[in-house]
């Protein structure tokens, strides 16, 4: 039976100011802080494609069950190019008790019964957050509600390095996106001190230690990292005996200079993958049509910096 704490409890860390409904039945939930913050959730059941959901998608299998996307950072720094969380400043760090609250909030809101999985993959750059985001995964590793602990990050060092040394409680997604480190830099400015070969390196060590494999995350972009040659250095770069890859779709985010690739360039780049001796599978894509999608999550207090923030983006990629 699911252990909940009372809502009163986590009501004064997070309360709901919006929430969203997308078509294809999954739901985003704008956070506020007691501080006047805001902060993005995404809930969504794996599996359940629903409608209008991407044809290409092959999620890996048993991966079913409710799913709670949590933020856990206010705004992020990193300043990934194709993400609307990084055209918002960071204002703060969340507190494992306010990551948590998401969870639990959202569970009691959609009274939901259910095992939930958790992804640290919202709005944040969860390793840049580690005390709290560890605090957060003891907390609940505890609850009897959660079934799975995800965690997505661009690969911080040493961070990286004490999440596997710290808990063997979460499963790593380690985001790529590029193959080469020019392309990545100019992707995730971050690559510049955390580059390819380094954080594959750690992430192999995750991969050794824990006896699981690490999902690599690659965002495909029309034009950008999406050629034969790109599918070819992957294969390269991945030991498929410590990592599978997950092909994710861009959402598109007004003002970026990005566009999503097509179904048939997505369907030979992971086809090729395969063939190369990759586990390779596409993840739907979620909340497209509110904004909750894989970089997309932007608080409306971010709206008037993403304006000045997409003209310098506007600069060619490569
Ligand atoms: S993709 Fe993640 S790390 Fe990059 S700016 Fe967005 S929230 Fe931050």
């Amino acid at each position: 039976m699911s252990v909940h704490l009372p809502q009163h409890t986590d009501a004064p860390l997070v309360t709901p100011a919006r929430t969203a409904k997308s078509s294809d039945g999954s739901s985003k939930t704008v956070w506020q802080l007691a501080d006047g913050n805001q902060v993005e959730s995404l809930s969504f059941t794996l599996g359940d494609p629903g409608p209008g959901a991407d044809a290409i998608a092959t999620p890996v299998q048993n991966s079913r069950g409710h799913v709670v996307c949590v933020s856990s950072q206010a705004g992020c720094n990193v300043a990934c190019t194709f993400c609307a969380t990084g055209l918002q400043p960071m204002r703060r760090n969340l507190t494992a008790e306010e990551i948590v609250a998401q969870v639990r909030q959202t569970r009691l809101i959609e009274e939901r019964d259910e095992p939930t999985r958790v992804i640290f993959a919202g709005m944040g750059e969860p390793l840049l957050n580690l005390d709290e985001v560890l605090r957060a995964v003891a907390m609940l590793e505890a609850d009897s509600g959660v079934s799975h602990i995800s965690l997505s990050t661009m690969g911080v060092l040493p961070a990286l390095d004490r999440l596997t040394d710290e808990t063997s409680s979460v499963d790593l997604f380690l985001s790529l996106h590029a193959t080469t480190d020019e392309v990545r830099t100019r992707l995730i400015p971050l690559n510049k001190a955390n580059p390819i070969a380094k954080i594959l390196e750690a992430g192999e060590r995750f991969a050794r230690t824990h006896g699981r494999l690490v999902d690599v995350s690659y965002l495909l972009f029309n034009g950008v990292n999406d050629t034969d040659a790109d599918a070819d250095r992957l294969i390269g770069l991945l030991d498929p005996q410590y990592f599978r890859v997950q092909l994710l779709l861009w959402n598109d985010v007004p003002g970026l200079p990005f566009t999503r690739v097509e179904d048939g360039v997505i369907r030979q780049f992971r086809d090729r993958l395969i063939a190369g001796g990759l586990s390779t599978y596409v993840m739907p894509s979620k909340a497209r049509d509110i904004e909750g999608g894989c970089g997309q999550m932007l608080t409306e207090a971010a709206k008037e910096h993403r304006i000045k923030r997409s003209n310098m983006s506007m600069l060619p990629l490569i």
